[in-house]
């Protein structure tokens, strides 16, 4: 048994190690930058740099790394080991504050969306010394961020973290004017919930689909999936329980607080929640956690699948971004205390998230687009595509109240009677939950629940502060000269809520009434990523990024480019890797399968003619028929793959091309393929069905 408290963080350079290591003013000076965000001296990086070095070689790793998160959707490392040539032919083990402040790798191999061409190679990391530093596999990895040699940001963690600064400096100045002196820095704080699939290794390394695009193209539903609902919650598998604790033991060394985890809603469908933490260390910890995850399946013979949708017909994974704002002081500021309605200060922030999130819809939209998480929303798993934000009855009451200029009245917490003398009465929460709202306040966090489960945090995140951040300066201006600053709040709050209410929808949003609905409110509905991302470049989003000082012009018009980019290839990957299985495997076998019911009819015929060939004949003709189509529409979808390239130079016409006319074909393509998997004898079926591979574990 591991002792938990001496096992946490034990792979993590943590403020007690810092403490015990540095000296008291290299630390001192360290967590002022950590802290307030000052800027940081070479002397203490050299300091920190050395301390960071012996503790790392004690702990027996030989190399280190910048470690980033580059715009590819996964993190980046390259290694260096410590060693430095020494006089007498032998070497010593260094470190310096320049290697640890400064990394060089090649930013024209990573995707910069034109701004890098090839020639022009040179790229930068450096040290985020707000996110430890950690040990993995005998080496030390060091959080960056991630810039060109001209200095464009080519990764996700600079705009997180230049948009935290952001609201924290605007919250600070609003607080401050409502006289909370003692405020001097705001921390958004976030915490995610990961979903994730294990399926077994032996059925994985079957299915090319599988390895190549993390989900499958082809697969006919087993008799039984996810309507018995005995998944959800239900009793764990020793097998997956001896992952799970295996996943805890690696993430607590790592110093992620893994919390909670449970059976999902699909069959072989888990989930794990951490406690929160600052937007930026959740966001490191997230990748983290979905590294290890993938790791720690290896060791138990399974894969661990972070595709938001691996699985036709049964729910697919996202991730639940819980976020919230506090203060240095340690106060929440979205929880609304237990008088709401004479709280002006929450109702400033409220009324700043709702006028965001209406403002801004577009792009929490298209933050969460991706060519996997299309399958999900507004599928009826997931929130629709449609962005709205579900208050709860307090909070919707408390805004009705305000625009109609009506009293307030709470429920207010009632106890909860359980009726059974053994089980002890509770209170019972203020309001219900939500899940089918994509952005759900939930006591004192909203919890935007629209993310695909492989998504970097970082996006969704830093564009969520930038937008209330904006939102926050412009209310600042407009009461910092007020005469009676109450009245001008509620001014404003009220004149808030009145026009941004359209984007509170507190009831069902997978139901048909509700897209007629959010059409007549003129929400948006932007069902795929290129309907979405057309909007990235919107010129009241740019503004919003470059006023902010969050991003460039040109730095949004290359992630634009690089969104687009990553779609059009991953679907062309998966049209060509449906081709090469329709042609290699299944029509083959298809045709094997033909033959032999051909030969069992002949012989029979050959034996009596009396002998029923009624199940032969029947199942070749079908199958042919099938066949046949098949055969075409296989030859359809290779022509339009070809075809995409006559919008090159295009990625926005490409990415439409591949939505309408490409995926239109392999859906086609799949649900002729799952028929003929449904006629075809196991034997001859060259792929494992989906009841072997999510019951299989
Ligand atoms: P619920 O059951 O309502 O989803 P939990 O308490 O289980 O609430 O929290 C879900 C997630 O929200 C957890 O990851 C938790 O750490 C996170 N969370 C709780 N409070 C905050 C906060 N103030 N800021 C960000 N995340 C939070
Ligand atoms: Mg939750």
């Amino acid at each position: 048994m591991a002792n938990v408290t001496e096992l946490f963080g034990s792979m993590v350079f943590n403020d007690r190690k810092m403490q015990e290591r540095l000296p008291r003013t290299t630390y001192k000076a360290l967590k002022k930058t950590i802290k307030n965000g000052e800027p940081l001296d070479i002397s203490v990086a050299n300091a920190v740099a050395n301390a960071m070095k012996e503790w790392a070689v004690e702990m027996g790793c030989t190399h280190y790394t910048h470690w980033f998160q580059p715009m590819t959707g996964v993190t980046a490392e390259k290694h260096d080991s410590f060693i430095y040539p020494a006089e007498d032919g032998q070497i010593i083990m260094e470190f310096s504050g320049k290697e640890l402040i400064k990394g060089e790798p090649d930013a024209s191999s990573f995707p910069s969306g034109g701004i890098r061409a090839t020639f022009e190679a040179r790229g930068y990391t450096t040290w985020d010394p707000t996110s430890p530093a950690f040990i993995r596999d005998k080496t030390l990895y060091i959080p960056t961020a991630f810039c060109s040699y001209t200095g464009e940001v080519l990764d996700k963690k600079t705009p997180l973290l230049r948009s935290m600064e952001k609201l924290s400096s605007v919250a600070v100045k609003v607080l401050q004017l409502l006289g909370k002196e003692d405020v001097t820095r705001v921390t958004t704080t976030v915490g995610p919930e990961q979903e994730y699939f294990l399926i077994d290794k032996e059925a994985y390394d079957q299915r090319p689909d599988l390895i190549f695009t993390g989900r499958t193209l082809f697969g006919a539903p087993a008799p039984k999936g996810q309507e018995l609902e005995d998944h959800y919650f239900g009793s764990i598998k020793t097998r997956i329980a001896a992952y799970m604790n295996d996943l805890d033991e690696e993430l607590w060394k790592l110093g992620v607080m893994a919390k909670t985890k449970h059976n999902e809603v699909a069959p072989s469908q888990h989930e794990l929640a951490p406690i929160f933490e600052t937007s930026n260390i959740a966001t490191d910890h997230n990748e983290l956690t979905m590294e290890v995850m993938k790791k720690t399946a290896e060791k138990h013979g399974l894969v661990c699948l972070l595709h938001e949708k691996p699985f036709a017909g049964v729910n697919g994974s996202g991730k639940h971004n819980n976020w919230s704002v506090s203060t240095n002081t340690g106060e929440n500021l979205l929880d609304p205390g237990k008088n709401p309605e004479d709280n002006l200060q929450f109702q400033l922030f409220l009324a700043a998230i709702v006028k965001a999130v209406h403002e801004y819809q577009d792009l929490l939209r298209l933050t969460v687009a991706s060519a996997g998480n299309d399958h999900r929303l507004g599928a009826n798993e997931a929130p629709p595509a449609i962005i709205s934000m579900y208050l709860g009855d307090d909070l919707g009451a408390l805004v009705e109240s305000i625009v109609n200029g009506t009293e307030y009245r709470t429920h207010g917490k009632t106890d909860m009677l359980t009726g059974v003398d053994v089980l002890p009465d509770f209170k019972k929460d203020t309001s219900d939950r939500n899940r089918t709202s994509p952005f759900a306040f939930t006591g004192n966090k909203f919890e935007f629940r629209a993310l695909g489960s492989s998504l970097n945090i970082g996006c969704p995140n830093y564009m969520l502060n930038t937008m209330v951040a904006e939102e926050l300066s412009e209310f600042y201006e407009e009461l910092k000269d007020a005469d009676d600053l109450d009245a001008a709040i509620r001014a404003l709050v009220k004149k808030t809520f009145t026009e941004h209410q359209n984007i509170i929808f507190n009831g069902d949003n997978y139901s048909e009434e509700w897209v007629k609905e959010a059409e007549k409110r003129g929400l948006c509905n932007f069902r795929s990523l290129p309907d979405a991302m057309e909007h990235y470049v919107d010129r009241k989003n740019i503004n919003l990024f470059v006023k902010n000082g969050i991003l460039t012009e040109a730095e949004i018009r290359a992630r634009y480019e690089i969104e687009l980019e990553f779609y059009n290839k991953q679907l062309r990957i998966e049209a060509l890797t449906m081709v090469d299985m329709a042609e290699k495997n299944i029509t083959p076998a298809v045709i094997a399968f033909i033959n032999q019911l051909s030969d069992a009819a002949l012989a029979k015929k050959s034996l009596s003619s009396s002998y029923s060939v009624y199940a032969e004949t029947t199942l070749i003709e079908e199958l042919s028929a099938k066949l046949e189509a098949f055969v075409k529409k296989t030859a359809a979808l290779k022509t339009a793959v070809q075809n995409a390239a006559q919008y090159k130079n295009d990625n926005l016409a490409t990415a439409k091309y591949y939505r309408e006319t490409v995926f239109t074909l392999m859906e086609e393509l799949r649900a002729i393929g799952d028929a003929m998997e449904q006629k075809t004898a196991a034997s001859y079926w060259p792929y494992p069905s989906y009841g072997e591979i999510l019951f299989g574990v």
